[in-house]
């Protein structure tokens, strides 16, 4: 294999999706245009070891809402990786996986809120996790950036020394959004417009998710 060819970057962002929104669709974009990265994977999360509850839709609508959200974008896709994994999904059998897929000119960049790297990070299987990818965490209102430097997570340049958290914080234009607002606006019958794309909305209120 030659040195010089050109390595193939690809950005992974993992989440539940319940339902996908803005807040998701901005991070992935920023990471793309920031890290230049040749495409993103949107990968709903199967059955989400920690979030088991009524709330959360079926893989396949989950699946749908995020094919239907990322179909304009020529760089957006979405994997059916984890929803067709049976049983837990941990994120780091997800990038062994991709690993294995994509071969050895691949480079893996998780993207995640800040929030959400901080519990990666926690994971018994962090070590093996930073072995297998580079993280880029996305700046999200109300998750303050005092906790990185306490775990010496040290922003991009730094920190890559070895046995050390790759870690790189982009800032996104701040965007409260979450999944979490919108289930609840949408048994309130309070509007989701501009939150989600069009055709995530009008799935969602047609198919009356959330109403009971
Ligand atoms: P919920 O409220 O149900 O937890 P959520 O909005 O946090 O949903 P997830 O599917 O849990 O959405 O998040 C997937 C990923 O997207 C996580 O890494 C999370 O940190 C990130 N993310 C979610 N919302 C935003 C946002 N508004 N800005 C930046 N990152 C976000
Ligand atoms: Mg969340």
């Amino acid at each position: 294999m030659s040195e010089n060819k050109k390595r193939i970057r690809i950005g992974i962002m993992g989440g539940t999706f319940n339902p996908i929104h803005y807040g998701h669709l901005v991070t992935a974009e920023e990471a793309l245009f920031q890290f230049k990265l040749d495409k993103v994977v949107f990968m709903p999360a199967g059955v989400p070891p920690h979030k088991r509850d009524k709330e959360i839709l079926p893989p396949e609508e989950r699946y749908l809402l995020t094919v239907i959200a990322t179909a304009p974008n020529p760089d957006f896709v979405v994997s059916r990786l984890e929803i067709e994994r049976k049983g837990p999904s941990y994120t780091v059998d997800t990038l062994l996986e991709l690993h294995e897929r994509y071969g050895p000119e691949t480079d893996l960049f998780f993207i995640t809120g800040a929030d959400a790297v901080w519990e990666i990070l926690a994971w018994k299987d962090a070590e093996r996790l930073v072995e297998l990818t580079e993280f880029i965490a996305a700046t999200r209102p109300g998750y303050s950036l005092e906790k990185f430097k306490k775990l010496h997570v040290l922003p991009e340049g730094k920190g890559r020394e070895k046995g050390k958290p790759r870690v790189s914080i982009i800032e996104i234009p701040s965007l409260a959004i979450s999944s979490t607002d919108i289930r609840r606006r949408v048994r309130e019958d309070r509007p989701i417009r501009y939150l989600v794309p069009e055709g995530v909305a009008s799935y969602i209120l047609k198919s009356g998710f959330w109403k009971d």
